[in-house]
């Protein structure tokens, strides 16, 4: 398997999964996508359905990673994909399925069900991705005996989940700034309870946007960050996306009773990764009728797939909603669809995204490109705080189920396009814990507690003050990185 850029640079050059695990973008600027998508014969998807989640794992990731032993490709994910990783479940009997399948109810002739992907450490689907990730990197950086320090920014949803799969993990540090005194109660002692030796929660005198500048700042300063083998883990990282792939597959297995029926899912999204590893799985084969992608009021994707405009947002017009993980401006994993939506024309897509960042955005209404949107399965729509509350009661009452705000903006879409006789499949992408305000804002009530839970806000925490100065952020990370 060869990775290629979607701008095109190094065309003729050789990629392994390997070589793109621990990077970022291509030096293009472009993101990695395979020279071409593997397929699933007929005979391997009915050997796949009956898999364990780890075995289906393994299966799907060796399509992508052929320079991987299959034998320790196999131990990593059966070491991640674990019922005692993923114990956050709201039904006892299900752990052992790693994404249980919920079945809500039949509406409009569809069977709507959820697709429960974040009852790993952290409750949100990020866990999915970046457990295997955190495995991945300790085997990659033990067979070249290399060292990573990981530099990232949180506002308090994402860099959880960073923190929770890298954990005691060989060869790896985690940096993590966060603004000081600024995430909830709950989100602070998420992170700041962590007391491995190679977790660093840095509580930056600021707000996030200083916390990001810092993170931009030390990445800039190239000697420092090859002095000290900085990294990231940010959602363009290829493996996080094709780790994504997999319970697509698991997904369709548990809505179907055989491989000639079709379903659709339906994808809270953001920066455009977890339902481009749906698009990935349609195009290795798995029969999905729709994707459906489901925004808040942040809606840039909304309105491309509505009118072929692409136009990214500044950050006035960025909004601040009860969906945070879903407030972005701009889907940073897009760019790989384009990819494939332009017949694979590396030259248009460069000038597309020269156009994103020099007029802020680019129009495909006008050409025939715009028009196969559908032939990939892709429709849109998108949410609003109203909405959402709505969704959050009327699933409560309806089917005695709590769910949380972005699954929510996933719910009401999807009722926008079901078809009668296709199941479809909303991904949960986070358990209410995380999102209390606006559970007792629709239900006047607690949101659910996994046992995992109880007293998180009592325990001894472990970070460290420094003010909003990239100096010192960088004296920090040296006094702390010897090896
Ligand atoms: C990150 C996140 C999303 C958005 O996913 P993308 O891959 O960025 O599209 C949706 N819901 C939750 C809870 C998230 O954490």
């Amino acid at each position: 398997m060869n990775y290629i850029s979607t701008r095109g640079a190094g065309i003729g050059e050789r990629h392994t999964f390997s070589d793109i695990l621990l990077g970022g973008l291509a030096k293009d600027g472009g993101l990695y996508l395979p020279a071409e998508y593997p397929r699933v014969s007929a005979d391997e998807l009915a050997r796949w359905r009956t898999l364990s989640y780890a075995d289906l794992a393994f299966e799907v990731l060796s399509k992508f990673s052929d320079d991987i032993p299959a034998e320790d490709l196999r131990a990593l994910t059966r070491r991640t994909y674990t019922a005692e990783v993923y114990c956050n479940v709201r039904s006892s009997e299900s752990a052992a399925q790693i994404t249980p399948l919920k079945p809500l109810g039949v509406e409009s002739g569809a069977q709507l069900s959820l697709l429960e992907l974040s009852n790993g450490p952290t409750l949100a689907f990020k866990d999915m991705a970046m457990q295997l990730l955190g495995n991945l990197f300790e085997y990659t950086l033990g067979k070249t005996r290399q060292t990573l320090n990981i530099l990232g920014a949180t506002s308090g949803d994402t860099g959880s989940a960073a923190e929770y799969a890298m954990r005691g993990k060989k060869g790896v540090r985690v940096f993590m700034l966060s603004p000081n005194q600024k995430m909830s109660a709950f989100q602070t002692a998420q992170m700041y309870s962590l007391q491995d030796p190679n977790i660093f929660n840095i509580a930056v005198e600021g707000v996030f946007d200083d916390c990001q500048d810092i993170v931009k700042a030390v990445s800039n300063d190239h000697a420092f960050k090859a002095n000290y083998k900085i990294g990231t883990v940010n959602s363009i990282n290829w493996a996080r996306v094709v780790a994504q792939v997999v319970y697509y597959f698991k997904g369709y297995f548990a809505a179907t009773q055989s491989n000639d029926e079709r379903v659709s899912f339906t994808v809270p999204s953001g920066n455009f990764g977890n339902v481009c590893a749906g698009h990935i799985a349609r195009m290795m084969g798995l029969p999905i009728e729709k994707l459906v992608v489901a925004t808040n009021e942040n809606d840039v994707l909304d309105e491309f797939f509505t009118s072929g405009i692409y136009r990214v947002r500044g950050s006035a017009e960025t909004y601040h909603t009860s969906s945070p993980s879903m407030d972005i401006s701009k889907a940073s994993n897009f760019e790989r669809f384009v990819f494939d939506l332009l017949g694979r024309d590396p030259k248009r897509v460069l000038q597309l995204f020269r156009d994103v960042e020099e007029k802020g955005g680019f129009d495909l209404a006008a050409s025939g490109d715009f028009a196969r949107v559908r032939e990939f399965g892709f429709v849109s729509g998108s949410s609003t705080h109203a909405d959402r509350v709505e969704a959050i009661r009327d699933v409560y009452q309806r089917y005695n189920t709590m769910i949380d705000t972005h699954t929510a903006d996933g719910l009401k879409v999807a009722r926008e396009h079901l078809q009668a006789g296709i199941p479809m499949i909303v991904l949960e992408t986070a358990q209410p814990l995380k999102f209390g305000e606006t559970i007792r804002e629709a239900l006047a009530r607690e949101p659910e507690r996994p046992a995992a839970f109880a007293g998180l806000e009592a325990l001894p925490q472990r970070f460290e003050v420094l003010p909003a100065d990239a100096q010192q952020i960088k004296e920090f990370i040296a006094a702390n990185v010897r090896d």
